[in-house]
């Protein structure tokens, strides 16, 4: 199915609702713009006045099946009629250990794993912080800038892609350094693929360990390993290469973020397994669920020496939540993220010539359904064009189009994972006529 736009846009109801959203709503939210979704199957969300479109933001990566996939449903209604709330931190449920055993079977690395359940990506980073700590003993971290980790004190502390996060909410968690993110397109280090030596590692021990941060003061390094909100960038094979090497000489946990880009995005279920990087705790959230409310932390099992009532969460691993976990995780398995790495494939071979084409598009990267479009002034100076990419999504959204951006000037795509390649045409054509008006 295709989009279908019957009114101005907002219609008529959406700009009624907009008006009450207005005087009642936390301002701190970025509505780019006037979506009202009334409901949603599939890859298509109809608003309040009828209008129908085709969802690339997959409300923010999270609707990984699609939306309301049926079997997500039917597991959602079945489970809310047995068990809605137990609290498994006081109290045992069968599918929340049906789950943990997934999961620790699932995280890459052949190493005994336990989980703990949050309801969040936040929560999950929160849970990563505070584990590492204990487990080491030691107190600081490494983060990198563009990062995004969550709004919560302690995830905000690592989180660095924009400074409106962190205004007027100091002092933060202390003990975080940022250091330079593999992003190529933009080497921080001046370097070209061809010349890159890693510079971005070599720095943390050659600058930063030796002059401002004992690495034994250095519980974890978290990273992504792909930056979501950061703008979608992809890093090379060798820089999780090189920071394992790194994390592993000086006794250092890889906390690795795999909040927005697990769960079948990259056209792997985790992003971790494109980089052979097997983390020593991984984070997870968004698309896990497909849209319940549920956030994960696993670790070694050897670094869960916390004892009852270091860490929980009353409705962490809610049960229904959970139940919608098992079912999406078998959708995943049984074709979806298969479906993300084919499709995902044909649409950066169709875009990658973008940047030939477009004088505005600087570049096209991403793995799977993880897609970014960075836009520039000028492909040889790389000045952001932030309000143009802001233009492209505004286009897109009257065209029936949804998409999102990520970091100054990039666009995201990250439509549910069940998309077909159709629908991926019809949003390849309507960002390139966007882009050719
Ligand atoms: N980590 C990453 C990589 C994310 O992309 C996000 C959200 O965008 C978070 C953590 C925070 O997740 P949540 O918004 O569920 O708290």
């Amino acid at each position: 199915m295709l989009p279908e736009i019957k009114t101005s846009l907002p219609g008529p109801k959406a700009k009624a609702l907009i008006e009450r959203d207005d005087r009642v709503i936390s301002p701190s939210y970025t509505r780019c713009y006037p979506l009202v979704a009334a409901h949603a199957q599939g890859a298509i969300v109809e608003d309040l006045d009828g209008n129908r479109f085709l969802d690339f933001a997959a409300g923010i990566a999270v609707v990984s099946t699609g939306h309301c996939h049926p079997q997500v449903v039917q597991s959602i209604q079945d489970q809310a009629a047995k068990l809605i709330h137990m609290s498994g931190t006081d109290f045992y449920y069968a599918n929340m250990v049906d789950l943990a055993e997934k999961l620790a079977a699932m995280v890459p690395g052949d190493v005994p794993r336990r989980v703990y359940f949050g309801n969040s990506g936040t929560e999950a980073v929160e849970a990563a912080i505070k584990l590492a700590r204990y487990a080491t003993g030691r107190p600081q971290f490494l983060a990198f800038r563009g990062a995004f980790h969550g709004r919560t004190m302690g995830s905000l502390a690592l989180t660095g892609s924009r400074s409106v996060q962190k205004n007027g909410f100091f002092p933060l968690v202390p003990g975080v350094q940022h250091v330079p993110y593999a992003y190529c397109y933009r080497c921080p280090f001046g370097k070209t693929p061809e010349g890159c030596a890693v510079e971005c590692v070599k720095h943390i021990e050659s600058e930063v360990f030796r002059t401002t941060l004992p690495p034994d003061e250095v519980a974890a390094i978290f990273v992504e390993p792909v930056q979501g909100e950061g703008g979608y960038v992809v890093p090379p094979k060798k820089f999780f290469g090189e920071l394992r090497v790194l994390a592993d000489k000086y006794g250092i946990l890889l906390a690795v973020d795999e909040v927005q880009s697990g769960m079948g995005r990259t056209g792997k279920m985790f992003a971790s397994e494109h980089f052979g990087l097997v983390p020593d705790i991984v984070t997870l959230a968004k698309g896990i669920a497909s849209g319940m409310p549920l956030g994960v932390m696993v670790a070694r099992a050897e670094l869960m020496t916390w004892p009852p009532g270091a860490h929980a969460s009353t409705f962490g691993g809610n049960p229904v939540s959970v139940e919608a976990a098992l079912t999406t995780i078998r959708l995943l398995e049984q074709d979806l993220v298969e479906n993300a790495a084919a499709v995902g494939a044909h649409m950066i071979d169709r875009m990658r010539e973008w940047p030939k084409r477009f004088p505005h598009v600087g570049d096209v990267r991403g793995l799977g359904l993880m897609i970014g479009v960075e836009f520039v002034k000028d492909q040889a100076t790389k000045e952001r064009d932030g309000a143009l990419r802001d233009r492209v999504i505004d286009e897109c959204f009257h065209r029936g189009l949804l998409l999102l951006g990520a970091g100054p000037n990039t666009l995201r795509i990250c439509p549910p994972l069940i998309i077909t390649k159709e629908q991926a045409e019809f949003a390849i054509d309507t960002i390139a006529e966007c882009l050719e008006a």
